[in-house]
């Protein structure tokens, strides 16, 4: 239901219209699940639900938000990880909304494709940005979309000052790392790697000792469920310090 309805949207309006009204959009939607059962903390919505994708990903209907997004924003937030010069790179818009609105912070946010609202376009094999610049860089479902992610793991290590910290996300798979240079059309790899543009699928612990070959000391976090915040079980996040 939702999805068709967000289809129809983008069919009849421009997108600067859809984009410029979300909010007032979301808000119009965001009435119809008012609740108490359930709670998105970016924005701060009591809910009777979220809303349920064909994907079985859970959206807040208020402001977009994934399950991976709250997770994210819980972990900022419990291990006090925001502060200083922030780097994000492809940021979903209710993140970039909440992250800009924080005082005391530098916030950057990225976008090499144009897909999403951001400050700058940097390459994230050849980051325009002196060495030693942030104190965190977020990384989420990013590198799976990178042909050279090990250039590009080298690249958030230099630019992370000393003791900063890179939290790092894509789809996880379990034993090694799915790759195959070969498989190069869209349609190969929806089929091969689970999206048309996605390069390879990862798993954790490959991606973490690629992580350790780039410099960084890797922590894997997996998170138990949280029902009440719409977040998942198992949930996968690589913590990486430079
Ligand atoms: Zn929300």
């Amino acid at each position: 239901m939702y999805e068709a309805i967000k289809k129809l949207a983008k069919r009849c309006l421009p997108k600067q219209l859809l984009l410029k009204n979300e909010l007032f959009l979301r808000k119009f939607l965001a009435m119809r699940y008012k609740g108490d059962a359930f709670a998105c903390n970016i924005c701060g919505s009591k809910l009777s639900g979220f809303l349920p994708l064909a994907n079985g990903e859970l959206l807040c209907p208020a402001c977009g938000s994934l399950p991976r997004n709250r997770r994210l924003w819980h972990l900022l937030q419990e291990e006090k990880l925001l502060k200083g010069s922030v780097l994000d790179f492809s940021p979903s818009r209710c993140l970039a909304r909440k992250m800009r609105s924080q005082k005391g912070i530098r916030y950057l946010s990225s976008d090499f494709v144009g897909e999403f609202e951001a400050e700058k376009s940097h390459d994230i094999t050849a980051i325009a940005e002196p060495d030693a610049s942030f104190d965190l860089v977020v990384c989420y479902h990013v590198l799976e979309h990178v042909p050279a992610d090990r250039q590009a793991m080298a690249e958030l290590c230099r630019v992370l000052k000393p003791g900063g910290k890179a939290i790092v996300q894509t789809p996880f798979k379990d034993g090694d790392i799915y790759e195959d240079a070969s498989i190069t059309s869209p349609e190969d790899r929806l089929r091969h790697f689970g999206q048309a543009d996605h390069v390879r699928v990862y798993a954790a612990d490959g991606l973490a000792g690629r992580l350790r070959n780039a410099g960084f000391s890797v922590e894997i976090r997996r998170f138990q469920e949280d029902a009440y915040h719409g977040m998942k079980e198992n949930e996968i996040v690589l913590i990486a310090s430079k």
